[in-house]
């Protein structure tokens, strides 16, 4: 039988900050510019003050030196699956079919840690692909103090259309888990959206396209209709849609129908992503899972020429900087290791972006685009989620990598 008790609040492990720090590194980059002989002052889990020491009352408050270093607000993964891990130790078909869930979160439990002390504050996550709503409880974990991770946007379960994105090779005649919920016309569509926001989901995900049957490519799955009413269920609640898209077909009506942020976009044009602009719909590029992929299938990369999808995915993002689509970092990681976020803002200048640009992408311009007011700038009143790096990473982007503080709400993990 049920026993009632009383409750007592049990003391988190990682919960949020109550010191007062002023942090001294040698410049601080603020999400949109550098600024050098600046100091933060952070009080509890928010900024407190910035600027040059003298204009900072830091009385009382213990200091802490971080000379040779770059502050900068707490990076923005924009597409992550913490439930994934990389393809090369297990395919993705192999995950979903014959990997328990608890097995799944386990693993993402250490996924976000990782992700937290490589310098990622706040991920986006995409999808749970294949595990049900198990981000949602993930989540909670980490804002209770249970564990240390990122703060996360959490997409569950996402939206396929029926058949449409599945492991593959099987009969016909047996039913293949889906790596999503399958959901389609009006009022399963609709059901399904409020289903998914209603157990947790802060963005609804939907896959505009993909590879599905017996075709080697990927093709629209949704209509434009279909695409229209998620978006238009989604934000009645104040949820925005991202729509995986890959064909310039898919991206168009994603674009059309009102959804925020396209993932990928390999496949766009110069036409589709002066749409995108027109209509204020941000790319994620996602050029490292596309580089791991790659990797996975046998190219060498560096001492190979490159594969005809990367020759084409440089040419189309190259397309989508000078049509002036809003560029979120995203890396798509899970595909590769968690933890090595970094490896897409290093592609990102790599396929030529400059590090400054890349940087206020990883803050700022994410903290922008998924309407997260509270953080992804170096300024009073805002989460004091922050990270210093060794070196000036808007001279050298693999600086991000050497991480000598990492703080979330206050709290020093590193
Ligand atoms: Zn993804």
């Amino acid at each position: 039988m049920g026993l009632s008790v009383a409750v007592t609040q049990a003391q988190p492990k990682y919960g949020v900050g109550t010191s007062t720090y002023l942090l001294r590194p040698d410049r601080v980059f603020d999400g949109e510019t550098m600024h050098a002989d600046w100091v933060v002052l952070v009080k509890g889990e928010k900024i407190e003050a910035v600027g040059r020491p003298a204009a900072v009352n830091a009385a009382g408050a213990e200091v802490i030196d971080l000379k040779g270093t770059t502050l900068m607000p707490g990076l923005i993964e924009g597409h992550s699956h913490l439930l994934l891990h990389p393809y090369n130790e297990t395919p993705w078909d192999d995950q979903v079919l014959r990997e328990a869930r608890s097995l799944r979160v386990a693993r993402a439990t250490v996924h976000a840690e990782k992700t937290l002390l490589a310098g990622f504050t706040t991920v986006r996550d995409l999808g749970t692909e294949g595990a049900d709503y198990d981000d949602v409880g993930l989540k909670q974990a980490i804002n209770q103090g249970i564990i240390p991770g990122p703060r996360m946007i959490v997409a569950t379960r996402a939206l396929i259309a029926t058949g449409s994105y599945a492991p593959k090779g099987f009969s016909p005649d047996i039913e293949v888990p889906q790596g999503a919920e399958e959901a389609d016309g009006h009022d399963k569509l609709i059901q399904a959206v409020r289903r998914q926001i209603g157990k947790g989901a802060d963005v609804v995900k939907v896959y505009a396209d993909y590879r599905w049957g017996l075709m080697a490519d990927a093709r629209p799955t949704y209509t434009l209709d279909e695409l229209k009413l998620i978006v238009e269920t989604a934000k009645s609640s104040g949820r925005s849609v991202v729509a995986h898209a890959g064909t310039a077909e898919g991206m168009r009506r994603a674009i059309l129908a009102g959804c925020e942020t396209l993932e990928h976009g390999d496949a766009g044009t110069p036409e589709i992503f002066a749409l995108m602009k027109q209509h204020n719909t941000a790319l994620c590029p996602t050029l490292a899972a596309g580089d791991a992929v790659s990797q996975y299938r046998g190219w060498k990369k560096g001492s190979e020429p490159e594969p005809e999808r990367i020759r084409q995915k440089r040419i189309t993002f190259r397309q989508a900087l000078d049509a002036g689509v809003t560029i979120c970092f995203g890396g798509d990681v899970g595909v590769f290791a968690h933890g090595d976020n970094a490896r897409e803002l290093e592609m990102m200048v790599e396929y030529g972006m400059k590090p400054l640009e890349v940087l206020r992408s990883a803050t700022s311009v994410n903290a922008d685009v998924f309407h997260l007011a509270d953080r992804g700038r170096v300024r009073p009143g805002l989460l004091a989620d922050l990270v210093a790096v060794m070196g000036d990473p808007t001279q050298n982007i693999a600086q991000v990598r050497q991480i000598r503080l990492v703080m979330k709400g206050g709290t020093l993990y590193k």
